[in-house]
This record gives C-alpha cells, sequence and structure tokens, in this order.
C-alpha cells in the first residue's frame, strides 16, 4: 500500500502531522495489550496506536478465542529444543497471562462473554504417549492432568484413550475481548488511528499512507506482517496461514472445553451447544499455506469437515476463514529492542499462541519499552538480531 501521484492531488487525502510519545504499528491483541500496560504504567503517556485497517483485522479476529497455555505438544516441542526447565518457565508464563488477563480485565467486563474452560489435549492411542515417555517427556511437569477416557465427555470417550487437561483457562470471542481492551484505552486517552498504514521509519519520524508521525518511541506489533513493513524481519517472523470453519450441528454435542488433537492436527471448541469451530490441518499443505493471503483452499477445508466426520457429526457449515499467524524459527514470541532511525521495539512472532501469550507479553513489551525491564523474558530465547 502506498498513494500514488494522483491520490496525492485529491483533497483530504493528507492529514495533519502528530507528536506522540509512543507510536503502536498494528492493532491486534499484542499492540493493545501493550498500550493497555504503557498506560497503566504511565497514565500520563501519550500512546498512539496506527492500523492499516480495522483493529482487530489481523490474526486477532480471526483466531479460535482459545485463551490457554497451548497443547501438550507444543511443550513437547519446547522440551525436546530448550529442556524441561525452560520449556516449563513457558508453561507458567502463558499461565501467568491468562490468570492476569481475568484479574486485569475479564472480570471487570462481562460484556466480554468470556467462558472459564480447560483445555484438553485429546490422545488417541497409547503409542504417542509411550513417544513422549521414551524422550522423558512428562505432561505434569508443564501444567497438565492426565483424563482418562471415562472422564472425558460421552461423546468422545469411544474415540479418544484419555487426554492431557490444563485447567483455570477461557475461551473467548476474541474480537469482543479486543473491543473491550480498545474500549478502555479510548477513556486512557489513547489515539487510534485506523485504515492508514505505517510504511518506514525515517528519522523525522513514521511515515505513513496519510501523514508523518513524529514519536519518541515506535513499537511494532505486526506480527505475520512484519516482514511486509521491513524486509529484515524475513528471517526471524515467516508468515503461515491457518484455517478454520464453523458448522451448525444436527444434533446437541456436549463438549464444554477446548480441545486440542495433535494426531489429527486440529484444534476445535463448541461456540453453542450446536455450534462447533475448528481449525487445523494447514500442515497437509505446508508450503502452500505460507504467506499473507488469506485465501481458504479446498484442501485444507475438505479435511476439517472430514474431522467433524470422524467426530461422527452431521453439521452444516456456516462459515469458512483463513487469518496469518506470525511463526519464529523457535516458535515463541521475541519481543526486544531492534535497531532503527528512532527507538524501536518489536513485539511478535506468536507462532499460533498469541491469545495465551499476549497480554503478559504486551506488558513485558511495555516494562522493557519504559526502561524498567532490561530484557524481556523471551530475550533468554533470542538467537538472531534484525536491524531495519
Ligand atoms: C486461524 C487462527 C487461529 C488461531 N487460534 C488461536 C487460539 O485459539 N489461541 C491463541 O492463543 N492463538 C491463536 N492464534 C494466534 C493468534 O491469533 C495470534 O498469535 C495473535 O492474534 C497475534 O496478535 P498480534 O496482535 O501479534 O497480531 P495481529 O492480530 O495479526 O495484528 C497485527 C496487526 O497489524 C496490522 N498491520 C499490518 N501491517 C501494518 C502496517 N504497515 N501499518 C499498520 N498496521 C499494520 C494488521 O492489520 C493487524 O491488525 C490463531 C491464529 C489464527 C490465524
Amino acid at each position: 500500500m502506498s498513494s500514488s501521484f494522483w491520490s496525492s492531488n485529491q483533497v483530504g487525502t493528507f492529514s495533519h502531522d502528530i507528536v506522540t510519545d509512543v507510536l503502536i504499528i498494528g492493532g491486534g491483541y499484542a499492540g493493545l495489550s501493550t498500550a493497555f500496560w504503557l498506560t497503566e504504567i504511565r497514565p500520563n503517556l501519550k500512546v498512539t496506536i496506527l492500523e492499516r485497517l480495522t483493529c482487530g483485522s489481523g490474526a486477532t479476529g480471526k483466531n479460535a478465542g482459545f485463551l490457554t497455555i497451548g497443547s501438550a505438544a507444543f511443550y513437547y516441542n519446547l522440551f525436546n529444543r530448550w529442556g524441561v526447565e525452560k520449556a516449563s518457565s513457558v508453561a507458567a508464563f502463558a499461565s501467568h497471562s491468562v490468570n492476569l488477563l481475568y484479574e486485569s480485565i475479564l472480570k471487570f467486563h462481562p460484556e466480554i462473554k468470556f467462558e472459564r474452560s480447560s483445555s484438553v489435549t485429546l490422545i488417541k492411542n497409547q503409542n504417542f504417549i509411550e513417544s513422549w515417555k521414551t524422550n522423558n517427556f512428562i505432561p505434569e511437569d508443564f501444567h497438565f492432568t492426565w483424563k482418562s477416557s471415562q472422564e472425558l465427555p460421552d461423546s468422545l470417550k469411544s474415540i479418544y484413550t484419555g487426554g492431557y487437561e490444563a485447567s483455570l483457562e477461557f475461551k473467548v470471542n476474541p474480537l469482543l475481548l479486543l473491543n473491550s481492551i480498545k474500549g478502555i484505552l479510548k477513556l486512557r486517552g489513547v489515539n487510534f488511528i485506523e485504515n492508514e498504514a505505517g510504511f518506514e521509519i525515517t528519522q523525522t519520524g513514521v511515515k505513513t499512507s496519510r501523514r508523518l508521525i513524529k514519536p519518541q518511541k515506535v513499537i511494532l506489533a505486526l506480527n505475520g506482517y512484519s516482514s511486509q513493513f521491513h524486509s529484515a524481519f524475513q528471517n526471524l517472523v515467516f508468515p503461515k496461514r491457518a484455517q478454520m470453519l464453523s458448522a451448525r450441528l444436527e444434533e446437541d454435542f456436549n463438549c464444554p472445553d477446548v480441545y486440542y488433537d495433535p494426531a489429527e492436527k486440529v484444534y476445535w471448541r463448541m461456540n453453542h451447544q450446536r455450534e462447533i469451530i475448528v481449525g487445523g490441518k494447514r500442515t497437509l499443505d505446508e508450503s502452500g499455506e505460507v504467506g499473507e493471503f488469506e485465501k481458504v483452499t479446498p484442501l485444507i477445508q475438505k479435511a476439517l469437515e472430514q474431522y467433524l466426520d470422524k467426530l461422527g457429526l452431521k453439521f452444516q457449515v456456516t462459515h469458512r476463514w483463513a487469518g496469518i499467524m506470525g511463526f519464529t524459527d523457535h516458535e515463541l514470541p521475541i519481543i526486544d529492542r531492534v535497531p532503527a532511525p528512532l527507538e524501536t521495539y518489536f513485539i511478535g512472532g506468536f507462532s499460533g499462541h498469541g491469545m495465551g501469550l499476549g497480554f503478559l507479553s504486551g506488558k513485558e513489551m511495555a516494562q522493557v519499552c519504559l526502561g524498567i525491564k532490561e530484557e524481556s523474558f523471551f530475550h533468554q530465547f533470542k538467537q538472531v538480531d534484525s536491524a531495519i
């Protein structure tokens, strides 16, 4: 996106320049969580959020609304890479993040219509667990408890041998959550500029499609779109597409929690008793599901439907959609200062776990940006530097 010579001659296309203390580029959950903590810690700080479309139009408005620590399979990967201590510190961070959101926002905002729930990593057969055991991975070290098939909802008992449960989590409509945070920020005087893209950071300010914004500090919260903003992120945050569908069921299906099925590579939840949301299957077309283009594809959508068939459901699809996730090589976010012409920070690369990790990550970003903390929790996992 840029503005042409022709559009620059249209009356009213350009707007006045803006001066602000902190400019956050990207109006998703990470950007707004960061703004929440900046203004919580320094109520007089002038914060501006710049969003190229509308807030929540990125992954935040497209996700499954699992406010969880993630699946046991996610921790198995972290455990293999980082060992038990570091991997379990991520589980503690995620759990703290979900609780902090409840204590700071959810419990005061019933309009978000959140529900308490557990997340269950469903296990189809014992072989799966055997490979974990062989590698000394113990899900109980990561906030999970085993549930036998008898403890699962009736409709899942005959399909799964059991599951690993993480409790005291939530399911939400992510857009309702984001809009409530936006409402809080507006009351705090945060300035929202929507339908205007940030193009470039220069010594004099940030160039947008309409003006120059002059901030003291810049925070990039662009997640899967980071490399569109600057090519330095090409080797750091990889855009990957994730697809979902929702379906109306012909019969009740009483499964109150949110579910991961790592063998089938899907995640799903009920919205109402007769409405299911399911996503995943992206590894069926790993190379095709790369990039920032939010399209749905027959291959993946069919596979999601086939999964619902396997659950024995009769259904009618009501919505199909896709969103763009930002993946890092190590599948953990980056929250750090980055070299740029102005004092600039980066928060992103949530690798499909931004709703669970995002709120506390926003606090970490705010603390680093304000000089309260030297490094974020995720700095210890960082491997590469970027210069923009
Ligand atoms: C289908 C799907 C299901 C998911 N399910 C879950 C889940 O259940 N639980 C979970 O924890 N995570 C889930 N995730 C991941 C989660 O949605 C993300 O990690 C999280 O939303 C990231 O938030 P963000 O603010 O970093 O990014 P985004 O929400 O993508 O925000 C980035 C924003 O930057 C804006 N932008 C881009 N370029 C510019 C520019 N040049 N100028 C200004 N603005 C710009 C975009 O429009 C966008 O609004 C899912 C993701 C997808 C796609």
